[in-house]
C-alpha cells in the first residue's frame, strides 16, 4: 500500500499540471484513502477539495517537502469508484478539458459544500442485493419481433464483454419492454443497470415502468430532487442497494459497479450532449464506460443517428461474431399502421394555417378528440420592425432580432437573455406604427383559442420553456434547476390527458415520448424552420422532429398528420412523409460522406470571442495557421490552404474562420476542425490553443473548444 496519494484539487485552473503528491499520515495509510477517495488538501495557501487518482511508493518530491491532507472526507471505502475516476480521466483528454472539471462530473452531490460546511463522516457498507420483481405485475408475452431482438441481446450480455446494438423501432413498437427485459437479465447475473432518458419530466411514463417492474432496486437521479434526496438516491447506488438507475444525460455517471447494461433511449436527441466544459456527448462516455465495464450498450430510437445505423450495419455485414449489431421492430405492438402523413405546400399562402389544417381542427373540435400541434419557435412574434423607417429591435449584446413576448409584455433575446419592455412606439423616427412578423407559439396558442375555443369545451394547452419554466441553454435538461415550477411540464401533460378533448401547442418538447391514446391529429407548422439552421445536422433533426411527432399521434385509434411546409419537396419532409427511415438514413449517409461529415470524420469547433472583431479573428488566424502545420501539413508538403475546405491525402481540414453573430457583447470567430481521428486531432487542437492563448499578442481573446459539436 502506498504512502504517497496522488491528488487532483478541484480547481477550475486551465493551467494546473496535477496531480500533486501528498504524504498520507499513518492514520490514512493501509488502504483507508485509496483511488476515488475525496481528501481536504491544503493546495495554494487554501483548503481545497481533492481527488486522489493514484497511490505511490514514492514522489519524485522529497518526502519530507511533501504536505499531509488535513483530513478524508469519508470513512471506509473510496467515495468514487475506480471506474469513474478512469472515466473522468478519458472525458478530460477527448473533450480538451481538465481532469479536475471531469471530476466533478462524478463527485457525489454535495461534495463541495461538505468541503466547507458539516464535518460529518459518510461510511459507505454494502448491502446485500435485494430480491427483484417479487410482487410485480407480469411482463406482458413479447411480440415475436421483441423475442428475436432479446434473444441477440440477451447473447451480448452473456458474452459479459462489450457490445453495442441498436434497436431502431418504430414509435409504439414495444422498445423499453425490451429494455426492461435487458435490465432484469442484467440484474439476474448479478450486474447493474443504467438507462438515459432525454427528460426525465416529458417521460415520467418510461421512470414509472421501471419502478413498478423493479421496485426499490430503481434509482431515479434528476432536477426535481431536493440535494438530500439526489444524495440519498447517489448513495444508494453506491452501496448497492440499488442497481438501476434511471435519469437524463448525467446518470451516465451513476456509480454503479459491476455494471452489466447501459440503455440509451431516444438516441438521437441533442439533450444527450452537455454544453458545459467538459462539453461531453453521454452516448460516447456511454460508450466508453460499457466498454471499460465488458457491458452491452444498447442504442433505442425510431429515428437514430446516422452514427449510429452506420456503426450497426458496417458490423452487421462483418459478421454475427462482431461487437455491434442492429436490431428492428417494424410494426407497433398494437398493430395499428402509422398515421398518415401529408405534407401542404405553404407557398402563395397568406394565413399561419393552411385551410386544410383549419379544416382538420375543426374536424377533431366536432369529434371530440385531440390534437398536438408543433411549432419550434417560442413567443409572439419573432421579429418587430418599424413601418416608417424600417428599424428592426435587435439585442444590444447580440447580432439576433429580439423575440415579443406579449403576455408578459417584454421583448426578449433567446441567445443571452437580454430583457426589455415591449415598444409602445419607435424610438427612432416616433412612429406608432410597430409590424410584427412571425408567428410563435404564444400567438399560434391565442389564435386557435379565438377559433375554436368560444365556448370552453375545445381547451389550447401550450408546453414551452415559458409555460413550463425555461431550460437555460446548454442545462442538462434533467438536472437545471431552472426558474420552472415543479412539475410544470408533468401537470400541464395532466392536464392535457385529462381534458376529454383538446389542442397540446408547443416547441419539439410536444414532439418527446408521450403517450397519449386519443390524440388523431398531428400538425407541424413552419417544418422548414430547423431546415435553416446553418447546421448539417439540420435534416437529420428536421426529419426526425416530423417522425417523432408522428409517433404521437393515433396510438390508440387512427390518425393522420400535416406538415406545413414552403419547401415541400426537401428531403428530409418527404421521407418522414413516407415514413420512410432507411431511405432517408441512407441519402443521408451518402451525402455526409461526399462532405466528410461525422460519421466519416470528427469534427471541432474551436470559437474565439474578444470584445473587438479584430482580435478574435487575429487569434482564429494564427490557430489555423498553427493547426495546419501540426494537423495537416506535418512534414511541410503543404497540400492544403487555409481559408477553404481544405481536406488532404491525411484526411484532416480546417475550415474557416469564420464570423459568428456577435454573442453576449462577445465578437467570435470561428474554425472548425475536421479529423479522421478524434484523439489526436483533439491532442492538436489543445496544444495550438494553449500555444496562442499564452501568446501575449493575443491577450483579451478567449477561446472554446467543442469536440464533436451538435
Ligand atoms: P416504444 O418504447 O417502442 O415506443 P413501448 O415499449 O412503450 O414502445 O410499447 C408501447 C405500448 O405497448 C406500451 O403501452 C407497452 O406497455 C405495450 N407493449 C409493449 N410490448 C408489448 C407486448 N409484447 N404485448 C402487449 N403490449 C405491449
Ligand atoms: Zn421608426
Ligand atoms: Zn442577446
Amino acid at each position: 500500500m502506498g504512502s504517497i496519494a496522488q491528488v487532483e484539487p478541484m480547481t477550475t485552473a486551465r493551467t494546473l499540471r496535477g496531480p500533486f503528491d501528498y504524504r498520507l499520515p499513518q492514520e490514512l495509510r493501509g488502504g483507508v484513502v485509496d483511488v476515488g477517495s475525496m481528501l481536504v488538501v491544503p493546495f495554494a495557501r487554501r483548503h481545497v477539495l481533492g481527488v486522489v487518482v493514484g497511490m505511490a511508493e514514492r514522489s519524485e518530491v522529497a518526502e519530507e517537502r511533501l504536505l499531509a491532507p488535513l483530513r478524508a472526507l469519508d470513512d471506509g471505502p473510496p467515495a468514487l469508484p475506480v471506474e469513474l475516476v478512469a472515466l473522468a480521466e478519458w472525458i478530460a483528454a477527448e473533450y480538451c478539458s481538465t481532469i479536475a472539471r471531469a471530476l466533478t462530473l462524478v463527485l457525489p452531490p454535495g461534495a463541495a459544500r461538505r468541503l466547507s460546511g458539516r464535518k460529518r463522516r459518510r461510511t459507505f457498507v454494502r448491502t446485500e442485493h435485494l430480491p427483484v420483481g417479487a410482487r410485480r405485475p407480469e411482463p406482458p408475452a413479447l411480440t415475436p419481433a421483441q423475442e428475436r431482438a432479446l434473444r441477440s441481446l440477451n447473447a451480448a450480455l452473456d458474452g459479459r464483454t462489450f457490445e453495442q446494438s441498436l434497436l431502431q423501432g418504430v414509435t409504439g413498437s414495444g422498445k423499453t419492454e425490451i429494455y426492461l427485459r435487458v435490465a432484469a437479465s442484467a440484474l439476474a447475473q448479478g450486474r447493474g443497470a443504467i438507462v438515459l432518458v432525454p427528460e426525465i419530466a416529458l417521460t415520467p411514463q418510461i421512470v414509472g415502468r421501471f419502478q413498478e417492474r423493479f421496485g426499490e432496486t430503481v434509482a431515479v437521479l434528476h432536477s426535481r430532487l431536493r440535494p438530500g434526496e439526489r444524495y440519498e438516491e447517489w448513495r444508494r447506488l453506491r452501496t448497492g442497494e440499488a442497481r438501476v438507475c434511471v435519469g437524463p444525460r448525467s446518470a451516465v455517471f451513476a456509480p454503479i459497479e459491476r455494471l452489466g447494461l447501459i440503455v440509451v433511449d431516444e438516441e438521437h436527441d441533442a439533450s444527450y450532449k452537455h454544453e458545459g466544459d467538459p462539453r461531453y456527448d453521454a452516448r460516447d462516455v456511454a460508450a466508453q464506460r460499457a466498454r471499460c465495464s465488458g457491458a452491452l450498450l444498447l442504442l433505442g430510437s425510431a429515428t437514430p443517428r446516422p452514427e449510429s445505423v452506420r456503426l450497426a450495419a458496417s458490423a452487421q455485414s462483418a459478421g454475427p461474431a462482431q461487437p455491434s449489431r442492429l436490431l428492428r421492430l417494424s410494426a407497433r405492438v398494437d398493430g395499428r399502421p402509422l398515421p398518415d402523413v401529408r405534407v401542404l405546400d405553404m407557398r402563395g399562402e397568406s394565413a399561419g394555417l393552411h385551410p386544410l389544417t383549419a379544416q382538420a381542427l375543426a374536424e377533431v373540435r366536432a369529434a371530440r378528440g385531440k390534437a398536438i400541434v408543433l411549432l419550434n419557435r417560442r413567443g409572439w412574434s419573432n421579429f418587430l420592425s418599424c413601418r416608417s423607417c424600417g428599424r428592426v429591435w435587435s439585442c444590444p449584446q447580440c447580432d439576433v432580432s429580439l423575440v415579443l413576448h406579449r403576455h408578459r409584455g417584454f421583448l426578449a433575446c433567446h441567445h443571452c437573455g437580454h430583457r426589455e419592455p415591449a415598444p409602445e412606439r419607435c424610438e427612432r423616427c416616433g412612429s406608432i406604427s410597430v409590424a410584427r412578423h412571425g408567428a410563435g407559439t404564444e400567438r399560434v396558442q391565442h389564435d386557435l383559442t379565438a377559433a375554436l375555443d368560444g365556448d370552453g369545451r375545445f381547451p389550447v394547452f401550450r408546453l414551452d420553456a415559458d409555460t413550463v419554466g425555461g431550460e437555460p441553454a446548454g442545462a442538462d435538461p434533467g438536472m437545471s434547476k431552472g426558474p420552472r415550477a415543479p412539475g410544470g411540464i408533468a401537470t400541464l401533460l395532466r392536464r392535457f390527458e385529462a381534458a376529454e378533448s383538446g389542442v397540446l401547442i408547443g416547441t419539439q418538447m410536444v414532439a418527446k415520448g408521450h403517450d397519449f391514446p386519443d390524440v388523431t391529429l398531428g400538425v407541424v407548422l413552419d417544418a422548414d424552420a430547423t431546415l435553416r439552421f446553418p447546421d448539417f445536422r439540420a435534416e437529420e433533426r428536421t426529419f426526425a422532429l416530423i417522425a417523432q411527432l408522428a409517433g404521437r399521434v393515433g396510438r390508440g385509434s387512427e390518425g393522420r398528420v400535416l406538415v406545413q411546409s414552403i419547401a415541400p419537396e426537401a428531403r428530409a419532409i418527404v421521407h418522414a412523409s413516407r415514413h420512410d427511415s432507411d431511405g432517408f438514413l441512407a441519402g443521408e449517409l451518402e451525402r455526409r460522406e461526399a462532405l466528410r461529415y461525422p460519421p466519416f470524420s470528427h469534427l471541432i469547433r474551436i470559437v474565439c470571442s474578444a470584445v473587438e472583431s479584430a482580435p478574435a479573428r487575429a487569434a482564429a488566424s494564427a490557430l489555423a495557421a498553427s493547426l495546419q502545420a501540426s494537423l495537416i501539413d506535418p512534414g511541410g508538403a503543404g497540400r492544403a490552404s487555409i481559408g477553404g475546405t481544405a481536406d488532404t491525402a491525411f484526411g484532416a481540414g480546417v475550415l474557416g474562420p469564420a464570423a459568428l453573430f456577435r454573442l453576449r457583447g462577445q465578437e467570435r470567430q470561428v474554425l472548425v476542425v475536421k479529423a479522421p481521428e478524434r484523439r489526436p486531432a483533439v491532442r492538436a487542437v489543445g496544444e495550438a490553443v494553449r500555444c496562442v492563448a499564452d501568446d501575449r499578442a493575443h491577450r483579451g481573446v478567449s477561446f472554446g473548444v467543442d469536440v464533436d459539436p451538435q
